[in-house]
């Protein structure tokens, strides 16, 4: 019997689409374990045990609640009310923890032993082998060659953590190349392994899965924005977008209240019209990518094409059917924010508070100076993830 899967709080059906997004385009081998899956999340997912362990990881592993943060003179300098949701201050220093604590708990419960992962700049690689590691499991990181090159030090990190790291070598070798090797060990290995997915990508339930894990942004959101404003909603939320994990959390809770609007900012690149970008929404057409239908970057003749960002986290030639949905309905707005802007943005960040973002979250950030606020907006940038990875990067383009 097929298990039915829906979310009160996501525009999703019964089969996991979102309008004409989404859904579960998959080989027929891997269709007992996305039903086996399906069925652990229907028993889990509202299960209070299985919740209050989740709850009690999230605050006294990772620090949740991570602070929402009036940034004051960030304000001043644009002139509107300017809060930074915290998730730079997750352990391990991004939002991706959120949903590896989520999705390996899961796993334990259905009895898995063996887990697996994609990761491309290295952060879901070192959030999954960290929770690996707190709860005694074997785990093994798909990377592409590529990119083991590009993220030595999360490599590293991985290592240490006592995961196993298995660089790709087919394909461009970055992120998916590294994806589409991990579902391939998933077929082979059905019984003792678990497969975490990194974003809101990949076949139905993945999407709304880690959308649920990472819905805990939004929830503080609403509850520190009441406890700080007295009122529960802001004008504007906003976040980067790559898979679209962050922005779905950040987005939750919104989702159904009209006056909120969201923003989702794609990493540009060098340009939107130069081809060296990862602006997946604005350039992609529709297509099916690991198992779901969503807009790809590809070529005419249904080649994906490579993208590019100074961003490793960013550069993924599809989005979540969630984010491919809001764009198209018109529910979230969609901006684009180049190399040199996520750059500028993130310097401005690091002198007016003292807060070095990544450069993920420095897409987002870069809305600061495309848009302008009205002086009584509330807006809520989530800034993703903390900006250690990314020092190299800076200290290059830095003119200082
Ligand atoms: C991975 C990553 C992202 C992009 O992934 P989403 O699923 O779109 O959130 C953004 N920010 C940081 C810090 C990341 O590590």
């Amino acid at each position: 019997m097929k298990t039915i899967l829906t979310d009160p709080f996501l525009p999703v059906d019964e089969d996991g689409f979102y309008g004409r997004f989404g859904g579960a385009f998959i080989p027929e081998i891997l269709h007992s374990n996305i039903e086996k899956l399906k069925e652990a999340y229907a028993r889990y997912a509202d299960d209070a045990e299985f919740n209050e362990e989740y709850e009690q990881l999230l605050s006294d592993y990772v620090g949740r609640p991570t602070p929402l943060y009036h940034a004051r003179r960030l304000s001043e300098t644009y002139g509107a009310n300017i809060y930074l949701k915290r998730e730079d201050l997750c352990h391990t220093g991004a939002h991706k923890i959120n949903n590896a604590i989520g999705s390996v708990l899961l796993a334990k419960r259905m009895g898995k032993t063996r887990i697996i992962a994609e990761t491309g700049a290295g952060q879901h690689g070192v959030a999954v082998a960290t929770v690996c590691a707190l709860m005694g499991l074997e785990c093994v990181i798909y990377m592409g060659a590529t990119d083991v090159e590009r993220q030595r030090p999360n490599v590293e990190r991985i290592k240490m953590l006592g995961a196993e790291v298995r660089p790709v070598t087919s394909g461009n070798m970055t992120l998916k190349d590294a994806t589409n090797e991990a579902i391939r060990d998933w077929c082979c290995n059905p019984v003792d392994t678990f497969y975490v997915i990194g974003s809101t990508v990949g076949p139905h339930p993945y999407p709304m899965m880690v959308a649920r894990f990472q819905s805990v942004i939004s929830r503080e959101i609403k509850r520190q924005l009441k406890e700080q404003t007295g009122r529960e909603t802001p004008d504007y939320v906003v976040a980067c977008i790559g898979g679209g994990s962050n922005a779905a959390g950040a987005f939750y809770h919104f989702l159904k209240e009209p006056d909120v609007r969201l923003i989702a900012v794609e990493a540009a690149g060098l340009g939107v019209d130069t081809n060296e970008s990862a602006a997946t929404i604005r350039l992609g057409s529709e297509g099916i990518i690991h198992g779901s239908r969503t807009l790809v970057m590809q070529t005419d003749d249904g080649q994906i094409t490579e993208p590019y960002s100074i961003s490793a986290g960013l550069d993924y030639p599809g989005v979540g059917p969630l984010h491919a949905y809001l764009a198209q309905s018109g529910r979230a707005e969609v901006a684009a924010a180049t190399d040199s802007e996520a750059l500028e943005a993130a310097q401005i960040l690091t002198l007016t508070e003292g807060i070095i973002p990544a450069l993920e979250s420095a897409h987002a950030l870069a809305i600061l100076n495309q848009k302008r606020f009205r002086p009584e907006d509330v807006v809520v940038i989530n800034v993703s993830g903390r900006g250690d990875k990314d020092m190299q990067t800076y200290m290059k383009h830095n003119k200082n």
